[in-house]
């Protein structure tokens, strides 16, 4: 028995569960509020979906967790000092979206749409010099996962496209940068910053004012990342100086974004409702079921996130 847990609301937590239990027709995938108290102590694992970790305390023999989502920094930061491993899904499919997102929103900043969209809704007709892709240069916070699959389409796509990590890399065509001096490198010739990290008590805040200006004069930031990443307060500063020119944000401290935030109605800011990389249905459903089966077959938990870094 494979407790689903997860704060979904029950019709999407009900449609998982089914694609769940036809993915892995040898196992009873069933919701953590349908499990009977006697049965708790025979999981092993648990399905989630960024759960109430109080829930968990109630599973004594409970060793790993299959995370349905990319992103699992909450429930790092809640299990930091548990023996329960937390597997996160790493899905081509969700890479392949986040690089979507990132092309797409990085050619909107690129062919400087929000200039044209302010310029058409003052009736305002002024034709601005063409930057030649080649000649933009655009910086990855975070060559993991999704950085990495996402410098690939933008440099695929003809952009100059740099990346920085906490270890060193090689990747070819990307300039590549790690520790404190390459991170003011690249960020020093970023025209367009995306962030790619994940949220670790070391990137919380990092982008900061200092970060931001060292930024070129005019540069754009794209955060598809987490909220807690970035000050905000400090980057609306960097807005209202003009500084930045725009920044497009996908993710917040707090979701959804309250109607009383200042951030819907900033002329420079782009809002987006956490939605650059979806996690896929189907393709999530193979993936944990190719995980959990060879768990039953050989005892070896996959790849888990690590504990100590958070990510
Ligand atoms: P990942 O594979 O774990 O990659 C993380 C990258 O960040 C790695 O390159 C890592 O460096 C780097 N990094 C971590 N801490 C660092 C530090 N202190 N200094 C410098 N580099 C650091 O993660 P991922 O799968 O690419 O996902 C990244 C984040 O995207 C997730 O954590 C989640 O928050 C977010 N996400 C958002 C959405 C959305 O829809 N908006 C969807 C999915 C995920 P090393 O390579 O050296 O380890």
């Amino acid at each position: 028995m494979i407790p689903f847990i997860s704060q979904l609301p029950a019709d999407e937590e009900n449609i998982w569960i089914a694609a769940l239990n036809q993915a892995l027709p040898d196992e009873n995938i069933i919701a953590v509020t349908e499990l009977k108290p006697a049965d708790k102590k025979h999981c092993l694992l648990a399905i989630v979906a960024n759960p109430n970790t109080e829930l968990l305390a109630e599973f004594e023999n409970l060793t790993w967790l299959h995370s349905i989502w990319a992103g699992v920094e909450n429930l790092m930061m809640s299990l930091a000092d548990s023996p329960i491993d937390v597997v996160r899904l790493i899905d081509p499919t969700l890479s392949r979206a986040m690089s979507e997102a990132v092309l797409a929103w990085s050619l909107y900043l690129h062919r400087d749409m929000p200039r044209y969209a302010k310029q058409q809704h003052n009736k305002h007709w002024q034709q601005h010099q063409l930057v030649p892709a080649s000649e933009r240069r655009i910086g990855i916070l975070g060559l993991g996962e999704l950085g990495q699959v996402s410098a690939r389409q933008l440099q695929q796509n003809g952009f100059k496209v740099m990346g920085w990590s906490r270890t060193a890399k090689k990747i070819p065509n990307i300039g590549t940068y790690s520790g404190n001096s390459g991170l003011a490198e690249m960020v020093a010739q970023s025209d367009i910053l995306v962030c790619l990290l994940p949220l670790t008590p070391t990137t919380r805040g990092m982008v900061n004012k200092k970060l931001l200006a060292q930024l070129p004069q005019g540069s754009a930031v794209i955060n598809f990342a987490r909220g807690g990443i970035i000050n905000t307060d400090e980057l609306l500063n960097a807005l209202n100086s003009k500084h930045l020119s725009h920044a497009v944000l996908d993710v917040f401290d707090h979701e959804p974004l309250s109607i009383d935030s200042g951030l819907w109605q900033h002329p420079d800011i782009t809002i987006l409702p956490h939605i650059s990389a979806p996690t896929n249905l189907n393709s999530a459903c193979d993936i944990v079921a190719k995980n959990i089966i060879s768990f039953r077959a050989t005892g070896q938990i996959p790849k888990s996130v690590s504990k100590v870094n958070g990510y």
